[in-house]
């Protein structure tokens, strides 16, 4: 399938072949961004900052040449905004943000552009009346993560090897394959001049993100609802409950939790107490000593990053599977909010 990719594409894909091939002829050096391209770099950072803290990269209107090239160009650098703090946490949700505008911008393309950029990004779909049909191996590759039922492979209409969706199932895969793509590529690798050019943009990300992320930690969640807890928290308490002897790292992670969500030392000895063999003297060095080191230098409950490196994190559910899971204090405030929208996959995948 041939198609000409305008400008104005090429700012709105920007991992198209053809606008890594603008980039490279026509974009900017690092003396051009550090000297005449203030423009460029100040959307690169805005690129990033508003997917930290609204999960997805606003659109622009693209009005004339001199924007759609300052829009395409950005992409770039905003990947090496990223890469310069290179925190899996960012990676995933700028991923994301990118993701989110690819699959918004799709829905008002015409079907043909759509296809012709499935074909591009490796998952190519042929249009048949209103309905397009994909290989299943791209299907199944695609949708690894896309937990619900719905996108679940028994429940396709499958015929002859092709797997026969609607257009919006199809963007829905596309902003998947975008996403992964993103985490995979990144990050780039950057130099010290690199890094001391763009010091102040990456000082402001960094104040951004974790601000974010205290946003997260400094949540007040109310009543203790154990039923709610994320399943390596589940684990690790119905472990210490039974008696077996927790790892430093999971009951640093299950005493930071605990003390995070509202209970303070007498309620987590509360909970620890119900474990056959327990020892208020040692559980209670462990839980001061935790808890100490908590506040004595800042520790706050460690990330799912940490928790998987470590080994502990056990039974990850649908819920620990969406993109943007990145903290077991997160799943308890999803949870906690009883927030369906997010809680169910279907919902925002029709
Ligand atoms: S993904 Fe995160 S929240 Fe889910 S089980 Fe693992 S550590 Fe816990």
């Amino acid at each position: 399938m041939s198609y000409h990719w305008t400008l104005t594409d090429m700012a709105n894909y920007p991992f198209l072949d053809e606008a890594k091939e603008y980039i490279i002829e026509k974009g900017p050096t690092l003396d051009d961004l550090q000297t005449e391209l203030d423009e460029v770099v100040i959307r690169a950072e805005t690129r990033v900052l508003e997917a930290i803290e609204d999960g997805k990269v606003a659109s622009r209107s693209l009005e004339d040449d001199i924007q759609r090239e300052d829009e395409l160009f950005s992409y770039p650098v905003a990947r090496m905004l990223v890469s310069c703090i290179a925190d899996n946490f960012l990676i995933r949700r700028y991923a994301l943000g990118e993701a989110e505008r690819v699959s918004e911008r799709l829905t008002s393309e015409e079907t043909e552009v759509i296809l012709v950029l499935g074909e591009e990004l490796g998952i190519p779909g042929v249009l048949n009346n209103d309905t397009i049909f994909l290989s299943f191996i791209d299907y199944l590759e695609n949708t690894t993560n896309l937990k619900g039922p719905s996108w679940k492979l028994v429940n396709q209409d499958l015929r002859d090897g092709q797997v026969l969706i609607k257009k919006s199932r199809y963007i829905r895969i596309i902003k998947e394959n975008v996403m992964l793509n993103i985490i995979d590529e990144l990050p780039v690798a950057v130099n010290d001049e690199i890094l001391n050019v763009f010091s102040d943009y990456i000082e402001n990300i960094q104040k951004r993100l974790e601000s974010s992320r205290f946003k997260i930690e400094s949540l007040d969640f109310g009543r203790v609802e154990t039923n709610l807890f994320p399943p390596c928290m589940k684990y690790l308490l119905a472990q210490q409950k039974e008696g077996v002897n927790l790892s430093h790292d999971a009951r640093f992670a299950l005493t930071a939790f605990l003390n995070k969500v509202g209970l303070n030392e007498d309620g987590i000895l509360q909970l620890f107490s119900e474990s056959p063999d327990f020892r208020a003297d040692l559980a209670t060095y462990q839980i001061e000593h935790i808890i100490g080191e908590i506040s004595g230098e800042g520790y706050t409950p460690p990330g799912c990053d940490w928790m998987k490196t470590n080994g502990i994190c056990y039974d990850p559910d649908p819920l620990c599977n969406r993109e943007w899971m990145g903290h077991p204090l997160t799943y308890y405030s999803v949870k906690k909010r009883g927030n369906r929208k997010e809680v169910d996959e279907d919902k925002d995948n029709p």
